[in-house]
């Protein structure tokens, strides 16, 4: 089972939204249709999270598994009573400090909440998106808004329309383009319902950022092989993001990761593999000399983020065989690129030691 649309691609200044566009896709959702829409984070494949038979059609359109549950978007406080219950005073301080943002909060659900949008728990996922083309649809919708990233399952999550329009052309009736995500990666989700505030996925928000508000944090992102039956917590699969290509992510000190990726990549070069690097500028002259395409990830940590998924596509539809990359830092932004990274890699580290062997 699919879901069947003609696609309508509405072109929408982000400073000055076309308001009957708006209109047009907060009609559309309120009749149980799908509209993709930018946020901050990444497009989104929204329906009204109110109706079960719309939330059904993202699941048909992505083709993606039902133990997968969705976010809901809200663009005002007041609708999180309408979608959560038994909520605690820690919610509204980081409301208040998060929001509108790339904060998820998972909270007790309401009774309002189909079970298909949780994917049959009794915890629902909320969120703000500060993306100003996200909120005022959402407030021309009316309604709370499920919303996964607006790509196909599996596939690297989309950054812009011209993503989804390749991903979900004939499967969505909008697709509004308020142009490239500014993040670039998801938000961050942390759940409140655990004894001690959780965060499943890392995402937009640093765990730096929600330490200084929440200091006893837990961090228990989770990485199922990708046939487990039932992902506990979902988003987990450690299949996700996937380009066509293999990607193989390094691992260790940079200068020895840069001499073990050259290596590496004349290896597949040579048996006449088509090889793709993903690479901070700083980077580009290490790989000089080789026959390689490069997708450049910018000079700090929020330009990688803004286009690791749209470098990944890159290099994916060139096509490349095999995409080499370095893992970046481990903090702020940089865990949740580790964590998209691990993923688009299904798990596969490639670990440099200090001293790497001349024969690597
Ligand atoms: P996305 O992966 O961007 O499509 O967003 C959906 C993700 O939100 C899921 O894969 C989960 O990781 C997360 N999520 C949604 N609802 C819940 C929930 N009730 N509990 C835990 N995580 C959730
Ligand atoms: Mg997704």
């Amino acid at each position: 089972m699919t879901y069947t649309a003609n696609t309508f691609v509405a072109k929408v200044d982000r400073r000055n939204p076309d308001h009957q566009v708006l209109a047009l896709a907060g009609e559309i959702l309120r009749e149980g249709g799908l509209v993709a829409f930018p946020t901050e984070t990444v497009y989104g494949l929204g329906a009204n999270a109110l109706d079960a038979d719309a939330v059904a059609r993202i699941f048909a359109a992505k083709e993606r598994p039902a133990n997968d549950p969705v976010i809901v978007h809200i663009h005002a406080l007041e609708q999180l009573e309408q979608i959560a219950i038994e909520i605690p005073v820690l919610a509204y301080q980081l409301a208040e400090k998060f929001w509108a943002g790339a904060l998820t909060l998972v909270l007790k659900k309401s009774d309002a909440i189909p079970l298909n949008v949780t994917a049959g728990r009794n915890t629902v996922a909320v969120r703000m998106p500060a993306h100003p083309v996200a909120l005022a649809m959402l407030a021309k919708a009316g309604v709370p808004v499920g919303a996964p990233s607006a790509n196909r399952f599996s596939r690297p999550s989309p950054t812009t329309a011209a993503h989804v329009y390749g991903d979900l052309n004939g499967r969505v009736d909008v697709i509004i383009d308020g142009g490239n995500s500014d993040i670039g990666v998801e938000s961050t989700i942390l759940d409140l319902t655990t004894p001690v505030p959780t965060v499943l996925r890392p995402g937009g928000v640093s765990l730096e950022e929600l330490r200084a508000i929440v200091p006893a944090l837990a961090f228990r992102p989770q990485y199922l092989p990708a046939d487990v039956e039932s992902a506990p917590a979902p988003g987990s699969l450690i299949k996700h993001y996937s380009p066509n290509a293999e990607l193989l992510l390094f691992r260790g000190k940079p200068d020895v990761v840069i001499t073990a990726m050259r290596k590496t990549a004349d290896q597949y070069i040579t048996e006449g593999k088509t090889v793709g690097i993903l690479a901070p500028d700083a980077d580009v002259l290490n790989f000089e000399g080789l026959n390689i395409q490069i997708a450049l990830l910018g000079r700090t940590v929020a330009e990688y983020a803004a286009r690791l998924f749209a470098g990944i596509r890159a290099l994916d539809d060139m096509p490349s065989d095999i995409i080499l990359v370095r893992e970046p830092d481990d903090d702020g932004l940089g865990v949740a690129l580790r964590d998209r990274l691990l993923r688009a890699a299904e798990g596969k580290v490639v670990e440099v030691p200090e001293h790497a062997p001349e024969t690597l």
